[in-house]
């Protein structure tokens, strides 16, 4: 990693007034919980594609509610990284952060809003009606005894599924947070699901600089102003 690419970040960030952190999957993996492109996201046999779906949930909601109880378990025994608690002391001064993530490791760091584009593990809804609330703890043995909302229909995860629409507020805050920035500083995501990656090309197109933190390849190398190949625990604190 050139020093020159790590003190340039360094300046387009103290120079902002306003910075947008867009974080995916890669900010978290350094805590443990599995990105689902990379080594160890897969479950069982399992695409996450043929689980997060309406249509998974419809033929199958026994096996969707073992999934996500795995993985509420799984990430409960995890904890924030350095790079969740950089982007929480950045955020403290003059930052909004938006993430795609479901864990709750930037709220665990300490981030005093996040803008949660697609939902929460730890929430549950009604697959029916509007009722949603804090996750309650799944019995997925049977069909029988997956957890029921007082209407009577199925509870599911408070996640957005592939197929599904986006919460609007929280996307509606987003775009504004995209056009208002002056740098927007991406961590660990592939920009291969939207809308979500579009707030990025929103803020390049309102002028903002983009920078990008990520050991791979991304969507948005070709807009960064400075790519920043590596992890992003190792990377965040060297930046704020
Ligand atoms: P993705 O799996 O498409 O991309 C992950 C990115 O992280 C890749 O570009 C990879 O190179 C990068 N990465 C891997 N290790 C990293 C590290 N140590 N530091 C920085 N970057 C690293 O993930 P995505 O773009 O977030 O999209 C996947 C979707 O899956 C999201 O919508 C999200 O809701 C969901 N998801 C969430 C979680 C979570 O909440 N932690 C985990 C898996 C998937
Ligand atoms: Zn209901």
């Amino acid at each position: 990693m050139p020093a020159d690419d790590i003190s340039r970040a360094r300046s387009l960030l103290q120079a902002a007034g306003r910075v947008l952190v867009f974080t995916g999957a890669g900010v978290s993996a350094e805590s443990g919980v599995p990105t689902f492109r990379g080594a160890g996201g897969l479950w069982k046999q399992f695409r996450p594609e043929e689980l997060a779906t309406p249509q998974a949930f419809a033929r199958d909601p026994r096996l969707v509610w073992e999934w996500y109880a795995w993985r509420r378990g799984l990430v409960a025994a995890c904890a924030p990284n350095a790079a969740h608690e950089a982007i929480a002391r950045a955020c403290g001064r003059a930052g909004v952060l938006v993430t795609q993530n479901v864990d709750d490791l930037h709220e665990r760091a300490g981030t005093p809003d996040v803008i949660k584009l697609h939902g929460s593990l730890f929430v549950d809804r009604c697959s029916r009606c509007a009722w949603s609330g804090p996750a309650a703890p799944v019995d997925a043995t049977s069909e029988a005894t997956l957890p029921r909302c007082a209407c009577g229909a199925l509870l599911r995860p408070g996640v957005v599924w592939f197929g599904e629409g986006l919460p609007e507020d929280q996307f509606e805050r987003a775009g504004h947070a995209a056009e208002a920035c002056d740098v927007c500083l991406v961590v660990g995501t592939s920009g291969a699901v939207h809308p979500a990656a579009g707030l990025v090309h929103t803020a390049r197109a309102a002028g903002a600089d983009i920078v990008v933190v990520d050991p791979g390849e991304t969507a948005f190398d070709a807009i960064a102003a400075v790519k920043l190949e590596g992890g992003a625990a190792a990377m965040l604190p060297r930046l704020f």
